[in-house]
C-alpha cells in the first residue's frame, strides 16, 4: 500500500509515499522501547541538551520544512514558516523541562514520603492533516522531555513534514528509534498504537468520530489518552465593543488555513442592534482576504487540503443561506472563496456542523443571556472570543462559555506555553503549557521510614 501526494494548489501529483504494515509497526515500536531505555539512562541535564540541539537543528531547516508544507498543504509561505518556527520554539520551551520534573516531598508521620514523575514509556502520536508539524511537536516535544520514546503516524496526506522531522532528529543525534514517524493508513497503524501492549499513551488530534473509537480501545489496556478533536466555536460581538475592529478581524479567525482549523470561530454571533453595522464592515475585509499561491509571500489563504475535502465543505453551500463571498483563483487546485451565511437557526447544518472549511456562519442575539447559551449550544467547546469594552462582562462570559480557550478583543488560541485543549465532546486532557510533560508521567509515591 502506498499513497501519492497531490500538490492541493496546482493538482500535480507528487512523491509516493509507502505504508507501513502491522509487523512494521511493531518493529518500529520495539525500537521505540529499547531507545527509551537509553534514554531513560542519560542525565536530565543530557536529555535537555539533547532537545536544544534538535531545536537548533529544526531551526536550521526552516525553510526546508516550511518549503514541504507550501507542497503537501498549500499553506501559505508566510504561515509555514511560523509553523516551522513554533516548532523550533517547543522544542525550546520543553528542552527546560528534564531538569525540573521535581516531583514533591509530601509531609507525612513517621518518615519520609516523596514523588517521582516515571516515564510512561513508548508514546503513539496520531496526527491530523490540517497543521502536520506543529500538531506533531505539541506531542513530541514534551513526551520527549519527560523521558519517553515516540512513535508517530501523519496523516496519509501530509506525512512530508513529519517524516522531515524524524530525520532532524536522527541528524540531532537522538537515540536512534527514540522518535520515529511511521506512515500508513489509520486503521492499520494508528490502530495498531492502541492494540500494541507497548504504547502506554495515545494522544490523537483528528475528528470526534474517530476520537470516541480512540477511547474505546484504549480501554481494554487502560491505555491512557488525549484527545484533541473538533469544534464549532463562537466569536460573539457586544454591541458595547470595538465593532469595526471585530468586523475587520473576523475573516482571520475562521478562515485562516482555509478554514482547516480546530479552534475557527466559525458561528459569529452579533448583537442584533449592531448586526448592519458589522456585516457591512464583515463584508469589506472578507473581500480583502487575499487568497491564491501559497508560494507567495502576501498570499493569506491558500487551497483546501485535498479534492475529496473540498467536495465535502461545497456540500454546505447548498444547505448554506449564502449573504457575501470573498474571491479564489480558478482552475486546478482545490480553491473555495471565502464565504458568510446567515443563519436560519440553532439547527442549519452551517451552525452545528465543524464544515472545518472556508464558510461562517453569523447569528443575531438580544442579550447577554442569549449570547452565553447559544454559544454552549452545541456538543463542542474548544475556543471562542468575546468582544466587549465592558471589563465585567468580559469576565462572566469568559466564565460562562463552556470551552477550554478564550480570547477577549482578540483571536488568538495557541501559545505554547499556555494550556490547550477542550470541554465536552472538544477532547480529553491539555497540551502544551508547563505542565504538559507531568501529561507523559506516571506519579510515583515512595515512602521512607526514618526509624
Ligand atoms: P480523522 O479521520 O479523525 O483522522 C485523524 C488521524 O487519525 C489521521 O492520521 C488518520 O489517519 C487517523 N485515523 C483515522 N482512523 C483511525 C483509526 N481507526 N485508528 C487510529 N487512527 C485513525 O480526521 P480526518 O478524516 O482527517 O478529518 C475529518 C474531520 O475531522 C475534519 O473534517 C474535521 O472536522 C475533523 N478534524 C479535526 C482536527 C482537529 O484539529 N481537531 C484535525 C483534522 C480533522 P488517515 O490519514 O490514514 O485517515
Ligand atoms: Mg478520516
Amino acid at each position: 500500500m502506498s499513497y501519492t501526494i497531490i500538490n492541493p494548489a496546482t493538482g500535480e501529483s507528487m512523491e509516493t509515499i509507502e505504508h507501513a504494515t502491522v509487523d512494521e509497526t511493531d518493529a518500529a515500536i520495539e525500537r521505540a522501547r529499547v531507545a527509551q531505555k537509553e534514554w531513560a539512562g542519560f542525565t536530565p541535564a543530557e536529555r535537555a541538551q539533547a532537545l536544544r540541539t534538535f531545536a537548533r537543528t529544526v531551526e536550521a531547516d526552516v525553510e526546508t520544512l516550511a518549503a514541504l508544507e507550501v507542497r503537501n498543504s498549500g499553506h501559505p509561505i508566510g504561515q509555514a514558516r511560523w509553523e516551522a518556527n513554533h516548532v523550533t520554539n517547543v522544542l525550546d520551551y520543553y528542552s527546560a523541562a528534564p531538569e525540573r520534573l521535581l516531583g514533591k516531598q509530601i509531609p507525612v508521620a513517621g518518615g519520609i514520603d516523596i514523588t517521582f514523575n516515571e516515564p510512561l514509556g513508548v508514546v503513539g502520536i496520531i496526527t491530523p492533516w490540517n497543521f502536520p508539524m506543529t500538531i506533531a511537536s505539541w506531542g513530541f516535544a514534551p513526551a520527549l522531555a519527560a523521558g519517553n520514546a515516540v512513535v508517530l503516524k501523519p496523516a496519509e496526506w501530509t506525512p512530508l513534514t513529519s517524516l522531515r522531522l524524524a530525520e532532524l532528529g536522527e541528524k540531532a543525534g537522538l537515540p536512534a528509534g527514540l522518535f520515529q514517524v511511521i506512515a500508513g493508513k489509520g486503521s492499520v497503524v494508528g490502530n495498531r498504537f492502541i492494540t500494541n501492549e507497548t504504547v502506554r499513551k495515545v494522544v490523537f488530534t483528528g475528528s470526534t468520530e474517530v476520537g470516541k473509537d480512540i477511547m474505546r480501545g484504549a480501554a481494554d489496556q487502560i491505555k491512557r489518552v488525549t484527545l484533541e478533536l473538533g469544534g464549532k466555536s463562537a466569536n460573539i460581538v457586544f454591541a458595547d465593543a470595538d465593532v469595526d475592529k471585530a468586523a475587520a478581524t473576523a475573516p482571520y479567525s475562521v478562515f485562516e488555513n482555509a478554514g482547516q482549523d480546530c479552534c475557527a470561530r466559525s458561528r459569529i454571533l452579533v448583537q442584533k442592534s449592531v448586526l448592519d453595522q458589522f456585516m457591512e464592515g464583515l463584508e469589506t475585509a472578507v473581500k480583502g482576504v487575499v487568497v491564491g499561491d501559497p508560494t507567495k509571500d502576501a498570499t493569506e489563504v491558500g487551497p483546501l487540503v485535498h479534492a475529496n475535502h473540498k467536495a465535502t465543505v461545497e456540500s454546505y453551500l447548498d444547505k448554506a443561506n449564502v449573504v457575501f463571498r470573498g474571491s479564489a483563483p480558478d482552475g486546478p487546485g482545490n480553491w473555495f472563496a471565502p464565504t458568510v451565511a446567515l443563519s436560519r437557526g440553532l439547527d442549519d447544518p452551517c451552525m452545528t456542523d465543524e464544515i472545518f472549511g472556508p464558510i461562517v456562519t453569523v447569528h443575531a442575539f438580544e442579550d447577554e443571556a442569549d449570547a452565553v447559551e447559544i454559544a454552549n449550544a452545541t456538543e463542542f467547546g474548544l475556543s471562542g472570543s468575546i468582544w466587549t469594552r465592558a471589563i465585567g462582562r468580559a469576565l462572566r462570559v469568559s466564565r460562562a462559555v463552556e470551552s477550554g480557550n478564550l480570547s477577549v478583543n482578540s483571536h488568538s488560541s495557541v501559545r505554547y506555553n499556555t494550556p490547550f485543549g477542550g470541554f465536552k465532546q472538544s477532547g480529553l486532557g491539555r497540551e502544551l503549557g508547563p505542565d504538559a510533560p507531568l501529561h507523559f508521567t506516571e506519579e510515583k509515591n515512595v515512602f521512607i521510614p526514618t526509624d
